[in-house]
């Protein structure tokens, strides 16, 4: 790839992409660092709204500098419309997770930690991210973790969420305010942190479904599964930290992201949070940190009663909300266009992304590998959903590509000189058909008729199951003594010819000549009709030509 934006910005990679972007690594040249590239896909281009919002986001996000946050160096178009960022190596979170999760406390407690210190930042200036999830969570190997994308999810509109296949994905994430369709706040943020820290301590989400319907139906009306029946280790105190991030109401939530690092620091500090527990109506019991709002000072809204709705009155509501918002937020959240996925089978990578990303699509970033008979190397041999089939658009379909041939180490045959018959046996029990096997027979002064006196590849060597072998057999006979034939004026390959009879081992040189024509034997060493011993060295001198004149 050499392809290079607003005459600096040359791209070097594809390091990732998403619903609406791809991702490079690029080197800006003005400056001689390495920085991501964000491109916007082509379905966006052409929304004039959305290009516009996206650029007045990034230019927002471009105005905060946080050690927690990716910083946003530039906005451009040039074809499509692209952001320039400090590129992150690293991994995102959601890899992490998929990876690693449950997290120890400590580890799930400071990553939480640093994006409450990112969305505290971001909040003072009045930016709400609206996207907090594990893919735009960046951990650098030192254990820096960075947020990306503040902001940008507000171009997002509900007018272009039907084009938005990803955001589908981060249902998960979502916030029930969010998911009416409501204003987002920065509590929005904090919700979706919590999602997140649930997600860290249990390897779990905390609503999952069959669909994204189902899926924002749990964020509106269930409570979380209990964290700490799925991981003892999370302790009461994280337990009830994610549980007032989760708090429906937002009023219920921490008030800001510094009331939280407050918590966390303490939680982290190992000193307890202070809990009050009080009734709530229905004898349920509610926590606060009484902690936490000492230090922000006094409420001044009156806490607001948790009301439990029968799981009836829930659904009602549930229903009442859909038919509320109709053809609405809800409703475009949930609906996105389907596609047919391509077949992929013998694409290279890149030409897999190009005709998924043609289709709609998005190609997995982890690409598997696996042997195969049937196709070559490096191209696709299977793919996540098969061809033909309908999918969301913006779905990620990843795909397996073939090593070959698979490489098997060659059995020694050659050590305790097998029969041809046993020799064979035992390259088929390692994998090597007897198609793949060749035979030369010679005579052996130590090897018994019929067995092996040497083989090619060496023993050990990796070789592909269908590689040619040969195997070199004792003719039972032993080198004799024997006189050289004469072979002069003869072709060279007549002479290999007879000369290969007696197992020589023939050298041919070259020289010009005016009597004799191209390729006939000048002369031999040794001399025709000299004594030696079968197998023995043979030189041939050839001619070049031109040869007697005709
Ligand atoms: P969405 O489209 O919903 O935002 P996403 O966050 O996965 O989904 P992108 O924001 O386009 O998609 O990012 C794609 C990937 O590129 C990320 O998952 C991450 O691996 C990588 N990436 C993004 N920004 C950077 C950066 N500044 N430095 C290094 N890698 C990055
Ligand atoms: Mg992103």
């Amino acid at each position: 790839m050499s392809k290079i934006l607003a005459g600096r910005y040359e791209l070097l990679e594809t390091v990732g992409a998403g619903g609406m972007a791809i991702v490079y690594k690029a080197t800006d040249s003005l400056l001689g660092r390495t920085v991501a590239v964000k491109i916007l896909r082509e379905q966006f281009a052409s929304d004039e709204g959305f290009v516009q919002r996206f650029r007045r986001e990034a230019q927002s996000a471009a105005s905060i500098s946080h050690p927690n946050i990716v910083s946003v160096y530039d906005v451009g178009r040039e074809d499509a419309d692209f952001i320039v960022m400090e590129y992150v190596e690293g991994q995102t979170l959601k890899k992490y997770i998929r990876d690693k999760a449950p997290f120890p406390v400590k580890v799930a407690a400071e990553v939480a930690r640093q994006v409450a210190e990112a969305l505290a930042h971001a909040h003072s200036g009045g930016i709400i991210h609206r996207d907090i999830k594990p893919q735009n969570i960046i951990i650098t190997a030192d254990g820096r973790v960075k947020v990306t994308d503040f902001g940008i999810a507000h171009a997002v509109s509900a007018d272009t969420l039907t084009q938005a296949g990803d955001i589908v994905g981060s249902v998960h994430y979502l916030s029930p305010e969010q998911a009416k369709g409501q204003a987002t706040v920065c509590q929005s943020d904090l919700y979706s942190l919590g999602v997140i820290l649930f997600e860290m301590l249990s390897g779990r989400l905390p609503f999952d479904g069959d669909s994204p319907y189902a899926i924002v139906m749990k964020h509106l009306n269930e409570t979380p599964p209990s964290l700490s029946a799925l991981n003892p280790e999370a302790g009461p105190e994280l337990e009830k930290i994610v549980q007032r991030l989760l708090a429906k109401d937002i009023g219920r939530r921490y008030a800001s992201a510094g009331e939280l690092l407050t918590d966390l620091v303490r939680f982290m500090a190992g000193r307890a949070l202070e809990w009050e527990d009080t009734e709530g109506p229905g004898g349920t019991k509610v926590h606060e940190t009484i902690g936490s709002s000492a230090l922000s000072g006094p409420r001044k809204s009156k806490r607001r009663k948790l009301i439990i709705r029968s799981a009836a009155a829930a659904a009602a509501l549930a229903l009442l909300i859909a038919a509320a918002l109709g053809i609405s937020a809800l409703f475009r959240i949930l609906y996105v266009p389907e596609v047919t996925v391509p077949d992929l089978a013998n694409l290279t990578a890149e030409e897999a992304e190009l005709a998924l990303r043609d289709a709609g699509l998005t190609i997995g970033l982890n690409i598997n590998y696996d042997f195969s008979d049937t196709v070559e190397k490096d191209r696709v041999m299977s793919q996540s959903v098969p061809a033909e089939e309908k999918v969301k658009e913006g779905r990620v379909i990843e795909i397996t590509l073939s090593k070959g041939v698979p490489l098997i180490p060659l059995p020694d045959l050659k050590t305790d000189h097998p029969s041809l018959e046993n020799a064979k046996i035992r390259l088929a029990q390692a994998g090597f058909p007897d198609e793949a096997v060749s035979v030369i027979t010679e005579p052996s002064g130590t090897v018994a008729k019929n067995h092996v006196v040497n083989q090619d590849p060496v023993p050990g060597t990796e070789w592909p199951a269908d590689g040619k072998i040969t195997l070199w057999v004792s003719s039972g006979e032993a080198y004799v003594m024997t006189v050289m034939p004469d072979v002069l004026k003869l072709s060279s390959a007549e002479a290999k010819k007879i000369l290969s009879a007696n197992y020589f081992v023939v050298t041919v040189k070259t020289e010009k000549s005016d009597l004799y024509p191209p390729d006939a034997v000048i002369s031999t060493d040794p001399a025709p009709a000299r004594a030696i011993m079968q197998g023995g060295p043979v030189t041939l001198v050839v001619s070049l030509g031109p040869g007697p004149p005709v």
